[in-house]
């Protein structure tokens, strides 16, 4: 019947319906994820950015059939998770933060082993892995044992086992945390590359803005709930088109917010960024930051002015900051420095 259902309608790739899960031990009960519910087309790139504990983790265990809901209704490809959770696995490939590849066997052992699990002819194993292996730059060291790799290399491995089987539904959790800045890029160039050959959907949970960012539509989670949804642009759209950022000296601050505040009003989010520095969006009815700029008392050792990015939208919406981001994430158009 499922499957019927899956042949027959051109449904979404993933369908979440009032999805809810609350672990429960004798000594606590906790509500991971508190009545989520979202669809993600065929193709999408989809992306869940929170902190830690907001239950992007328990969500995606949830798609992949390694734990399965409270309550609500998760279906893959139009096949319910809990109904029929061998069928899904065969359309979904996962890369948890965890690494899950055995050490003890050679790059090419992983993947064939992993092709075997799927049931794939030998043939189609030893030219997929040779594929992929190419594709990670591992074909060279396709004999030795991943015990001998370092942390970028398992990482690479993985990606290439997770593509393995032409998965419909590729699922990272936090595919890159911890690796350098030239690494995440290629890792990603890899997953890129194995998009185009063949229509696959990605869901990704990230802590890297600038992963969100490449999403095509990104959920930002905070305990246990959707607080947004919606394309990169168009969430930071929502906060007006700058934000700014004044530096003051400590004596300075408090007259500095009240200003603010009685310019802009109460709801005004002004989060504080530490080492004397204070941001917030520029309300859309006032017409330039210079203006503004120009009118602020007291001593300012710099001010700054930036597009949003996605942690300025978790801010807005929740009152408090994400994570910090990583250098460079920011895109700074001007800088004011000195006092004025
Ligand atoms: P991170 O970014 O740190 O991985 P996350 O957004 O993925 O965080 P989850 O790992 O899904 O969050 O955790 C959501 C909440 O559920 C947290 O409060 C966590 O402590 C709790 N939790 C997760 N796994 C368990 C478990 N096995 N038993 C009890 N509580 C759990």
């Amino acid at each position: 019947m499922e499957l019927h259902r899956a042949l027959k309608y051109n449904h979404p790739m993933i369908e979440v319906e009032k999805l809810t899960k609350i672990y429960s031990s004798s000594r606590s009960k906790r509500t991971a994820v508190d009545d989520v519910s979202f669809s993600v087309p065929k193709g999408e790139f989809f992306a869940l950015l929170g902190p830690n504990g907001a239950g992007k983790t328990t969500t995606i265990s949830i798609l992949a059939t390694i734990l399965s809901p409270t309550s609500g209704e998760v279906r893959v490809d139009g096949i319910d998770v809990r109904k029929d959770p061998h069928l899904v696995r065969q359309k979904i490939g996962v890369i948890f933060q965890d690494p899950s590849l055995d050490d003890r066997l050679s790059a090419f052992e992983n993947m064939e082993f992993h092709g075997r699990l799927y049931g794939m002819p030998r043939e189609v194993r030893s030219r997929r892995s040779e594929f992929l292996l190419n594709m990670v730059e591992l074909w060279d060291r396709r004999n030795d044992l991943v015990r001998t790799f370092s942390g970028g290399m398992r990482r690479r491995l993985e990606i290439a086992r997770g593509l393995m089987h032409f998965p419909q539904l590729l699922i990272l959790d936090e595919p890159t945390i911890g690796l350098d800045p030239k690494t995440r890029r290629s890792l990603w160039e890899y997953i890129h590359r194995a998009r185009r050959e063949w229509t696959m959907t990605i869901l990704l949970t990230t802590h890297y803005l600038e992963e969100a960012d490449g999403a095509d539509r990104v959920a930002i989670m905070d305990q246990g709930r959707f607080v947004a949804l919606d394309t990169p642009a168009a969430l930071k759209k929502s906060l007006g088109p700058e934000v700014i950022i004044l530096e003051t000296p400590e004596e300075n601050r408090d007259s500095l917010r009240k200003h603010l505040v009685g310019r802009y009003g109460p709801s005004l989010e002004i989060h504080d960024e530490g080492e004397g520095r204070i941001s917030f969006p520029l309300p859309s009815h006032e017409r330039s930051s210079v203006q503004l700029i120009r009118e602020l008392p007291g001593t300012i050792l710099s001010v700054t002015v930036r597009t949003p990015h996605l942690d300025d939208v978790f801010i807005q919406l929740t009152g408090r900051g994400m994570v910090p981001t990583d250098e460079g994430t920011a895109p700074f158009h001007r800088v004011y420095r000195g006092k004025l």
